[in-house]
């Protein structure tokens, strides 16, 4: 496919995340014609994934259709594509779908295309550890968590019953706290009546990090307070201690002191750690800007990368004086690209440097428990911190049918003890890994191989042995 030439400034913005949707949505009314390129059709809100995963929303109330959002937006078109290439001498994005591939020509460009998992070196993690930073890995997550619910209830052997009922949650960022928050609420509260053979209350949740802190970024005050609120939910909270291995059953954990501890469980979630979307790399490589250590793109005061102003890189896969990767960051980016675009096409010098304005950061632990911090003072934890959370989270959800079912999916949750969605389906478990599988060459994944001869051990091992015959 070949796009059509346009007399009018072409902006090509990649990704449609909060970055990407932010600076379409500001060129509403320039003189431009803006093509937003995605990998996926949807306008992801990250920071309620973890809701998706442990069954309290559905994935459609936090990812509406980006090509819905912008319909009414006629300067943009909305294109499918996985971007392969960015030429920044002969300024194209090149991206594939459905095995098309196009070539899209852009006077300036915005890329937003965020960041991906990190295992820090030990990508082998992924295939027992997945992560949190899309819509699948939010379903693979609850068919994970509801299934070893269904696994434990199975099994006769109560050593294999009790790997089924550990959950390990490696990272204590907002996102490995609010995941352990809501399985201990899982276990404690929505499924506590729905077993016979076993108690869901009896289930061990770990939350682990290498780091000293419980959300560190808080500052000491909070962090004291949200591990206070884990160890009230019954949360393990496993600090200084790194993970060295991730198998089919368990996690083994360093301490400084070299001393290795094996946690035996059957359900890992990985949110420690995160590194920037590899197009960072053949920018770095085409124009000689730095990449920092999580992989993200040291870009200049105004957001635009060495000897190319019409290049901006926004949002969690920038590096601009130590920014957090966060939401607003990447929103205000995207609203200061598409100001500059204008100011140009204007004929107007550019504005300067871009500064981020920090409102405040806030996580939640669970029901009516959360910690927020606003500006240098305030800083608060409990009920009220929680309300916040829910009124701030609704009023930056996309979409006037979304936060209606948002809000009432969560009044069954918080009020009540259900959950909406608990439907999971076998595909979401395995979907991820086979998918992997197939794109190896001769569909050799060691690490499945490994796991599937272990399983095949372990199966044979559990199996009861014939009595002797005397
Ligand atoms: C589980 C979780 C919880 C979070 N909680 C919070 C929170 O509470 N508060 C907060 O402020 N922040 C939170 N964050 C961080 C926040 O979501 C990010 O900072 C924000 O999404 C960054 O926006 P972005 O536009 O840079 O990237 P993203 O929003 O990640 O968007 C990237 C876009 O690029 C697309 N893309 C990627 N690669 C390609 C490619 N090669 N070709 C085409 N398209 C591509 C993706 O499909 C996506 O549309 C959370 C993140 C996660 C994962």
């Amino acid at each position: 496919m070949t796009t059509t030439m346009s007399r009018r400034h072409r902006v090509v913005v990649i990704g449609s995340g909060f970055g990407g949707l932010f600076a379409a949505k500001r060129l509403r009314r320039a003189n431009v014609d803006v093509t937003l390129i995605s990998r996926t059709t949807h306008h992801l809100f990250q920071p309620l994934l973890y809701q998706v995963a442990t069954g309290i929303l559905s994935e459609g109330e936090i990812a509406p259709s980006t090509r819905e959002i912008l319909k009414r937006q006629e300067n943009v078109q909305t294109l499918l594509g996985d971007v392969s290439a960015i030429d920044v001498n002969a300024r194209t994005v090149t991206s594939e779908a459905g095995g098309v591939r196009t070539v899209t020509a852009y006077d300036s460009l915005i890329v937003a295309a965020g960041a991906t998992t990190s295992y820090f070196g030990n990508d082998d993690f992924a295939t027992y550890a997945p992560g949190l930073k899309s819509i699948d890995d939010a379903l693979e997550l609850r068919g994970r968590i509801l299934s070893a619910f269904e696994f434990a209830e199975l099994e006769q052997d109560e050593r294999i019953r009790d790997e089924w009922q550990t959950f390990v949650v490696v990272g204590a960022g907002a996102t490995g706290v609010e995941m352990a928050g809501q399985i201990s609420e899982l276990s404690h509260r929505t499924l506590r009546n729905d077993f016979r053979a076993i108690d869901p209350r009896r289930s061990r949740i770990v939350l682990v990090d290498a780091l000293d802190d419980v959300l560190g970024s808080f500052g000491s005050k909070l962090s004291n307070s949200a591990a206070h609120q884990l160890e009230k939910l019954g949360v393990d909270v496993w600090l200084s201690e790194k993970v060295v291995e991730v198998d089919e059953r368990g996690i083994t954990v360093e301490d400084k002191s070299g001393l290795r501890t094996r946690i035996q469980s059957r359900t890992v979630v990985w949110a420690a750690g995160v590194k920037g979307s590899d197009l960072a790399n053949s920018l770095a490589a085409q124009t000689g800007a730095e990449l920092d250590r999580g992989n993200r793109i040291k870009v200049q005061g105004d957001c635009t990368l060495p000897g190319h102003p019409e290049v901006y890189v926004i949002g969690d896969m920038m590096s601009l004086k130590g920014y957090p990767g966060v939401a607003q960051v990447a929103m205000q980016q995207g609203k200061y690209a598409a100001d500059q675009i204008k100011r140009h096409i204007g004929g107007k010098a550019r504005a300067e440097d871009f500064h981020y304005f920090d409102k405040g950061s806030m996580a939640t632990i669970s029901r009516f428990k959360a910690v927020a911090s606003i500006g240098d003072r305030l800083r608060f934890g409990g009920v009220i911190a929680w309300f916040l959370w829910l009124v701030i989270h609704v009023l930056y959800l996309v979409g006037f049918k979304n936060r209606v079912t948002t809000v009432l999916h969560w009044a069954v949750s918080f009020l009540g003890r259900g959950r909406s969605q608990r439907t999971t389906t076998n595909q979401q478990l395995v979907g991820r890994n086979a998918v992997r599988a197939a794109q190896l060459p001769d569909n050799a994944d060691p690490a499945l191989a490994e796991r599937d001869e272990r399983t095949e051990r372990d199966q044979a091992a559990d199996r009861p042995q014939p009595a002797a015959k005397g």
